[in-house]
C-alpha cells in the first residue's frame, strides 16, 4: 500500500509541480486547492500524512491545522508557511504541525521531510539522520563525517540528503536534476558530476571508520555506499 498523501495548496503551479514530485516517489496523492476541499478529502482518505500551506483562501491555516489534528491525532502534518512569524504558532504550540518548510522552499528538502515522516510517524520536526558515521541535520542543514564536520554548500548539502535518504539504493541523475536543481533546468547536467565529485572529496576528508562514499553508476546515477 502506498502511503496517501494529501496536499493543500491553492497556489495551482506549486500545487502541481508538488504532486507530480510526490507521485514520482510512489505516493498516493491527493490535492486539495482549499480548505473546504481539504476537509472532505481529509475524511474521506485518512491521509498519513498532509503538506499544507496556511495561506488558503477561504479559511485560516492555522485553524485547519488544529482540527485535522485534533481529528487524527496520529497523522503527519508539515506545514507550508511563507511568514516566519507562524512557525511558533503552528509547530511549537497548540496547532499540532509536526514539521514546517518555509516558502520559496527546495522540493529537495521538502521530499526528505515527506519521507522521514512518512517512515517515522509522530516523528516531531526532524532532527538527525545517521548513516553509517555519516550524521545528517535537515533542520539545521549540517553534516558530520564521525566527528568532523562537512563544510557543505547548498546544493552539496541537497545532494547529500537525497542520497543519504535512499542509502544503499540506485538514485537516478533524472531524480536528482529534479529535486537538486530547478524543475526548469535546461543547463548541462556536467554541473551534477562536479558537484558530486567535489562532495566525494569532502566525505574522503571526513573522520571516522564507517565513512559512506558516493559509488558512480555509469549512465543511471548515484548510490551512497556505507561500508
Ligand atoms: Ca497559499
Amino acid at each position: 500500500m502506498e502511503p496517501q498523501v494529501l496536499v493543500v495548496e491553492d497556489d495551482a503551479t506549486i500545487g502541481r509541480s508538488l504532486e507530480q514530485a510526490l507521485q514520482a516517489q510512489g505516493y498516493q496523492v491527493t490535492l486539495a486547492a482549499n480548505g473546504t476541499s481539504a476537509r472532505r478529502a481529509f475524511a474521506r482518505l485518512v491521509p498519513d500524512l498532509v503538506v499544507l500551506d496556511l495561506g488558503l483562501p477561504d479559511m485560516d491555516g492555522v485553524d485547519l491545522c488544529r482540527e485535522l489534528r485534533a481529528s487524527a491525532p496520529a497523522v503527519s502534518i508539515l506545514v507550508l508557511t511563507a511568514r516566519q512569524e507562524e512557525i511558533d504558532v503552528v509547530v511549537g504550540l497548540d496547532a499540532g504541525a509536526n514539521d514546517y518548510v518555509t516558502k520559496p522552499f527546495r522540493l529537495a528538502e521538502l521530499l526528505a521531510r515527506v519521507r522521514v515522516h512518512l517512515r517515522r510517524p509522530n516523528a516531531r520536526v526532524l532532527l538527525r539522520s545517521v548513516v553509517g558515521d555519516l550524521e545528517i541535520d535537515i533542520d539545521a542543514r549540517r553534516a558530520w563525517a564521525g566527528d568532523r564536520e562537512l563544510a557543505l554548500r547548498p546544493r552539496e548539502f541537497d545532494l547529500l540528503a537525497l542520497l543519504a535518504s535512499e542509502a544503499g539504493r540506485a538514485v537516478t541523475r533524472e531524480r536528482i536534476m529534479d529535486e537538486c536543481w530547478d524543475a526548469h533546468w535546461h543547463g548541462s547536467t556536467k554541473t551534477l558530476d562536479v558537484h558530486i565529485s567535489q562532495l566525494r572529496a569532502k566525505l574522503a576528508e571526513g573522520a571516522g571508520t564507517q565513512r559512506p562514499t558516493i559509488v558512480v553508476l555509469r549512465r543511471v546515477g548515484y548510490r551512497l555506499d556505507v561500508p
